[in-house]
């Protein structure tokens, strides 16, 4: 039976098998333990079966995110990759164990060509890097980062969770990642609370301050678009859109974006715990319910959740994607290269 949200909102009730984006936690195993972590480190990898199981349930997923620990570690991960045939997929390592992650990014990339994207971990120069996600973990990053940059058909970029730890040598950083010639680089706001509670945001302020810089290094990447002119300068916008928009967020302390995670958006966990996003509890599991069951608990936990706290809001860059696509004031500003 359809939710009577959809009543109120049909055009979500008709974009959402087209706009639909999951994270897929492939494992919660991780070869590091960095400083800013928001991941429970166990001992899970998802099981092929019940990955098959999980895809058939989800259905058309446009975005697919592989999530862990880190996913490289899956022994299956390109046969989980295969269960999204018609996915754009994205896959973030920490880059430890480079000769591997070269030869299974060579196997996914033919099947996946120009629908795969690589996100190569890096916070910072090699001390910084290093105390933040373990000794020596800069030098196998890097080392990754060059491997994958020379396979064809695929899109390489660079993450960076900006946290005050780093944030003295943010712009200086991003510009020596600008020399390494990815297709881009993501700065991710520290979100959570990590486990280590010296490490915060940076002052909004600061954040502030930079952002006129931080904007021209991002603005100076092609984004994988080297052949689309268009595409390229609204990634772009889109880019700085993003950017913009999470500072406001957090200024204000307030959603400007309506969240669209029940319908657009599922976290998946290796068990098959589902939740609306990383940052909300796992409202069932996808291996014993059924989806049409998971996406009325998820609008309805939303719901409840917003009836007390007022519209639910984050700087998670993951969720606003699909957000923002669905929201007319955010899609006319991208459009026309206006600030949120
Ligand atoms: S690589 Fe990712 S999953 Fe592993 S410890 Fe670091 S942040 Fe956590
Ligand atoms: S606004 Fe953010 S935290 Fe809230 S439900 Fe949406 S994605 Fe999750």
């Amino acid at each position: 039976m359809i939710h009577k949200y959809y009543l109120f909102h049909p055009v979500m009730f008709l974009a959402r098998h087209h706009l639909r984006h999951v994270i897929l936690h492939v494992t919660d195993r991780c070869n590091l333990r960095c400083r800013t972590c928001f991941v429970r480190k166990q001992t899970h990898d998802m099981a092929l079966a019940d990955a098959k199981a999980i895809a058939s349930k989800l259905g058309k997923v446009r975005w697919l995110d592989i999530g862990g620990g880190e996913p490289f570690l899956h022994p299956e991960l390109t046969a989980i990759c295969g269960l999204f045939p018609g996915s754009e997929i994205t896959i973030p390592t920490n880059g430890q164990m480079p000769e591997h992650i070269h030869r299974t990014v060579l196997e996914l990339a033919s099947a996946f060509k120009n629908r795969l994207t690589l996100a190569v971990s890096l916070d910072g120069f090699e001390a910084t890097n290093d105390s933040l996600r373990g000794e020596g973990s800069y030098g196998k990053a890097l080392r990754t980062l060059e491997l994958l940059r020379a396979v064809p058909c695929i899109t390489v970029k660079v993450n960076t969770v900006v946290c005050a730890a780093n944030f003295s040598e943010l712009t200086s950083f991003m510009r020596f990642v600008r020399g390494l010639a990815p297709d881009y680089h993501s700065l991710l706001l520290l979100r959570g609370a990590p486990e280590d509670s010296a490490l915060a945001l940076p002052p909004l302020d600061a954040l502030e301050a930079a952002t006129e810089e931080v904007l021209n290094i991002l603005g100076s990447y092609d984004y994988g678009d080297k052949g689309n002119p268009l595409l390229r300068v609204l990634k772009k916008r889109y880019q700085r859109y993003l950017w913009l928009l999470n500072l406001k967020t957090l200024r204000t302390q307030q959603c400007w974006v309506p969240c669209k995670a029940p319908c657009l958006h599922r976290a998946v966990y290796p068990d098959g715990a589902v939740s609306l996003c990383e940052l909300m509890p796992p409202v069932g599991n996808l291996l014993e319910e059924p989806m049409d069951l998971l996406e009325e608990k998820m609008i309805d936990t939303l719901a409840r959740y917003e009836r007390s706290h007022g519209p639910c809001f984050c700087t998670h860059n993951c969720n606003l994607g699909e957000n923002i696509q669905t929201h007319f004031r955010s899609i006319l500003s991208v459009l026309l290269g206006m600030d949120p």
